[in-house]
């Protein structure tokens, strides 16, 4: 999708892709809620494009009694790694940090950390991933570098928004952040008309706006919307 104003400024110009081809729509405003999972945040080595990778996980029972690796030590990691644990994998937690995220939900946080702890899960803590091979993950940690078996890798390292698709359209965005400028009353950008809703809002601090909260957006832009029309 791209949205551009048109030459008299009253306008957008939107630009669709579809299956059946390219479209282009007419519209006074132009609400984006693209979200960020379409955009991992990728390790950038060796081997993170080899078919047992994966930055998306879906189920677990292709991985029954084969060792698997996730990488991460956030939400998603910990509870890939208990599904996976506990439909029969051979898990191993590999973290930069030499500890979980605070962030992981206070009823996961327990399960994940008694697993690590009685040894049904294996953790490697201050452990950067330097290369993945067929089979083995090869990491770099306290006591140095070492190969980890793997038939399966989940790179369970977030997500971001990909800001392109309103920088196109004029609207201004943080480049640290990948924020996007925005009113936080009505989510409208620098760009008059062109909204912003759902967790897009935030940039790379996907874990601000979620669906408990971002799910009021659409009524504050349309209550916008309205106000611009009356004048
Ligand atoms: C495992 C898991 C559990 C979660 N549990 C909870 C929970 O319990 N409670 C909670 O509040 N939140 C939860 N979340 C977070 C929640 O899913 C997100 O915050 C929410 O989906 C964000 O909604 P959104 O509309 O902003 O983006 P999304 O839901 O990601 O929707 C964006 C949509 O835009 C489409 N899109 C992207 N780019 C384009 C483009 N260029 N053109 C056209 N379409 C495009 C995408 O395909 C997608 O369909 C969970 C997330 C995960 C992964």
């Amino acid at each position: 999708m791209k949205a551009q104003r048109s030459r008299d400024g009253t306008r957008f110009r939107v630009e669709t892709v579809h299956e059946g081809g390219p479209r282009m729509r007419r519209a006074r405003n132009v609400v984006a809620a693209v979200g960020y999972y379409d955009h991992p945040n990728r390790l950038d080595v060796p081997g993170e494009d080899l078919p047992h990778v994966s930055h998306y996980y879906y189920e677990p029972h292709a991985c029954w009694r084969k060792p698997v690796v996730i990488v991460g030590g956030k939400n998603s990691a910990a509870i890939v790694a208990l599904e996976l644990y506990r439909a029969g994998a051979t898990v191993t937690l590999v973290h930069r940090r030499d500890r979980l995220s605070d962030s992981v939900k206070y009823w996961v946080k327990p399960d994940i950390e008694n697993r690590i702890k009685e040894g049904s899960i294996a953790a490697r803590f201050g452990t950067c991933v330097e290369e993945i091979r067929r089979g083995a993950l090869v990491v770099r940690g306290p006591k140095g570098r070492d190969e980890i078996p793997a038939e399966a890798v989940y790179l369970m390292t977030g997500y971001h928004p990909d800001p392109t698709l309103f920088e196109g359209a004029g609207v201004k965005v943080d480049p640290e952040t990948l924020a996007p400028v925005h009113d936080p009353q009505s989510l409208e950008t620098n760009v008059p008309g062109f909204y912003l809703a759902g967790s897009v809002v935030s940039g790379k601090n996907t874990g601000r706006i979620f669906i408990e909260n971002g799910r009021f957006h659409g009524e504050a832009i349309v209550a916008s919307i309205v106000r611009a029309r009356r004048g």
